[in-house]
């Protein structure tokens, strides 16, 4: 199925509204002002039947130049544009602005009318004819088809429905399947009903009972009902012309320019970066934050331009600038826009919007311009891989296509692409499919290389960084959960070993120096020399004339690599000893059921202060057993 928005656009007068009425039956002059003063000056509706029985929805604009800001509002959707020409007068002031903006707004179908054709002569309509090819030189409208007609005698109008018709059905599909997006021209309140909006939907679908969120005001609302085209449907779709019944809503939390949306699926915006082009026919060149009127859909916000890479932008050129609003808005990768001076009001430029929700920038930085280059000509794979490298961070899945503006599903199509090929990296952090760009993965895994070498180096003694204190020194970006699953990773990839607490370059053994050595020795040698009676850690370090702080780190190391034995806080055995204790005790067994702490002093020929903590060691390591106040032997 397939929905069309066909708008109007040409010079007050020129016989917009009344080629609509002898085409649809229709008259869009609803107001009475407008019925007084004989010009439309609001936004006017219509729908037209066509022959293949596609129903296109009509938005008359008004042309008068004082209500430019109104046609802009209802050209924002629109696939087609009748341009309307009135033969007598041929192409005036807004005609030329209408079609500038058509032209900046990127509207490539259209059909230009020579209006009013009963009034002039053959050869008159051939000029208006060669003057309208002129004008539409170098435009997205350069080929449109110019067919003259007569709302007053209907001549041409058959022809211009035969080309209507075949023109609506080459327009691209719109995307009825991402997020809705309803830009709102006209709010008004019906009477027992509450407020009404409407607009032509930009994407997605709605339907009634839907949830959208009015922006930027961020009212949330329920859908009572859905009319398109004074109907009453269930659901509507991308391309539609829509009226949309909010309860709950008063009038004055809704604005014309509003937008209304599936609720977080656009940023809010006051800052964004485009290309923006300054028209040949601007009368002076656009100073660095100049104030103008910034048009998106139907808002207009006033904003200062901030020029990026130009000093000043003379007409006929454009630049990379960021818009600074002075309201907030709603805004998508790709939107297109336009800007009108602040005074006299003209349209002096447009443009399309590369980074909807910018941070401010210095100007004439070559890393912003890099960025804007990329996004401005990169294929859909480097605009994500950018954003991700922008964000340099892992970034949800989901989160993606709120900054580009794209649906879930490409974005999906895209991020896993970029993976395949090594251009980025995928994690799963708490079921949540997330993705880091590959040049940040690699600054992770060249950072995770240094300051775990590093540590090494420090401390040669040491098994490994400990992950918590690695995180929260080189990697505080990430949380808890997410590093240990970067840590997986890199553990995956050969980057890093995992050992408990720690982590270890891959094969890392605590290895000491050779001076650390020949101190190692010395103790080792001391505590087995000592026998069952050893000495304090500290005596022993006296009697050495050892003295420093990497003792504790000696310490940690002998124990760890079982040169020493921890038979309680205080008191460390060599292995050896206690392999010698082990088997006299293990002998005493062999003679009787039971031992006291005072035969087990007789037969380690040692002290009561050894003896007690030696067979609680034992009673530790499950040998000994005590009953009493004996130790028996534990059978296995
Ligand atoms: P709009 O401002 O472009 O919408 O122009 P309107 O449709 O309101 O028409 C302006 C005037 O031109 C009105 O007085 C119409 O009656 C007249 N007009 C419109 N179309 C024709 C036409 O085809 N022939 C003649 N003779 N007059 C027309
Ligand atoms: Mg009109």
């Amino acid at each position: 199925m397939k929905y069309s928005v066909v708008g109007t656009a040409g010079h007050v007068d020129h016989g917009k509204t009344a080629l609509i009425k002898a085409l649809t039956g229709i008259d869009t002059d609803r107001l009475k002002e407008e019925k007084e003063r004989g010009i439309s000056i609001e936004l006017g509706f219509a729908y037209l039947d066509l022959p293949s029985g596609i129903r296109v929805g009509i938005v008359d604009v008004p042309g008068h130049e004082r209500f430019i800001k109104n046609m802009l509002a209802g050209v924002g959707g629109i696939d087609l544009v009748l341009l309307v020409v009135a033969a007598d007068e041929g192409v005036m002031p807004q005609t030329r602005e209408h079609l500038d903006i058509i032209n900046l707004l990127g509207i490539r179908q259209g059909i230009v009318v020579i209006s009013k054709i009963d009034l002039v002569d053959e050869q008159w309509v051939e000029m208006v004819k060669e003057e309208i090819t002129n004008c539409l030189k170098g435009t997205s409208l350069a080929n449109a088809p110019i067919i003259p007609a007569s709302a007053l005698t209907g001549e041409g109008l058959q022809e211009l429905v035969a080309t209507l018709d075949r023109m609506v059905q080459e327009v691209p599909h719109r995307d009825t399947e991402g997020p809705a997006r309803l830009p709102v021209d006209r709010v008004f309140s019906v009477t027992g009903f509450g407020t009404v909006l409407t607009g032509t939907l930009l994407s997605g679908h709605i339907r009634v009972g839907d949830v959208l969120e009015i922006m930027p005001g961020r009212v949330m609302t329920r859908l009572r009902t859905i009319q398109v085209h004074k109907q009453k449907v269930n659901e509507a779709y991308a391309g539609q012309r829509v009226a949309v019944n909010v309860p709950g809503v008063e009038i004055d939390q809704v604005r014309r320019g509003d937008v209304l949306i599936t609720p977080g699926s656009l940023p809010v915006t006051r800052r964004l970066d485009a290309r923006l082009m300054l028209l040949s026919s601007a009368d002076r060149p656009l100073k660095n934050r100049a104030r103008v009127r910034f048009h998106l859909g139907a808002a207009e916000i006033m904003a200062r331009v901030v020029l990026l890479d130009l000093e000043e932008l003379m007409p006929g050129n454009s630049a990379y600038a960021q818009m600074q609003l002075e309201a907030e808005t709603v805004a998508a990768y790709g939107d297109a826009f336009i800007i009108r001076s602040y005074s006299p009001t003209r349209t002096i430029g447009g443009g399309k919007i590369l980074q909807p929700s910018a941070p401010r920038h210095k100007r004439f930085r070559p890393e912003v311009i890099a960025t804007l280059a990329t996004l401005e000509g990169g294929t859909p794979l480097q605009l994500v891989e950018d954003y991700l490298a922008r964000v340099g961070n892992l970034v949800a899945i989901d989160e993606i296509p709120q900054a580009m503006g794209w649906h879930l599903d490409k974005v999906k199509e895209i991020a896993r692409e970029l993976a395949g090929s090594g251009r980025a990296r995928t994690l799963t952090v708490d079921g949540r499919e997330h993705y880091v760009a590959g040049k940040v993965w690699d600054t992770w895994q060249a950072r995770m290389r240094e300051v775990v070498g590093r540590y090494h180096r420090e401390y040669p003694l040491r098994e490994g960084f400990p992950r918590e204190e690695l995180r929260s020194r080189y990697f505080g970006d990430l949380n808890a959960k997410t590093f240990n699953t970067v840590l997986a990773l890199l553990a995956n990839e050969g980057v890093i070993e995992l050992r408990a607490n720690v982590v270890a370059l891959p094969g890392h053994k605590a290895k000491p120096t050779p001076e650390q050595k020949v101190i190692i020795d010395k103790v080792v040698e001391a505590y087995r020399a000592s026998g069952l009676q050893p000495p304090s850690w500290e005596s022993v370090i006296q009697t050495l004339g050892l003295e420093g702080a990497s003792l504790g780190e000696l310490q940690n190391f002998l124990l760890r690599t079982g040169q020493l034995v921890k038979v309680n806080e205080e008191l460390f055995f060599h292995p050896d000893n206690i392999e010698r204790a082990r088997r006299l005790l293990k002998e005493a067994f062999e003679h009787t059921d039971a031992i006291t702490v005072g035969e087990a002093r007789e037969i380690w020929q040692t002290s009561r202060k050894y003896a007690v903590p030696l067979l609680e060691f034992f009673d530790s390591q499950r040998i000994t057993r005590r009953v009493g106040d004996k130790r028996v032997l534990v059978k296995n």
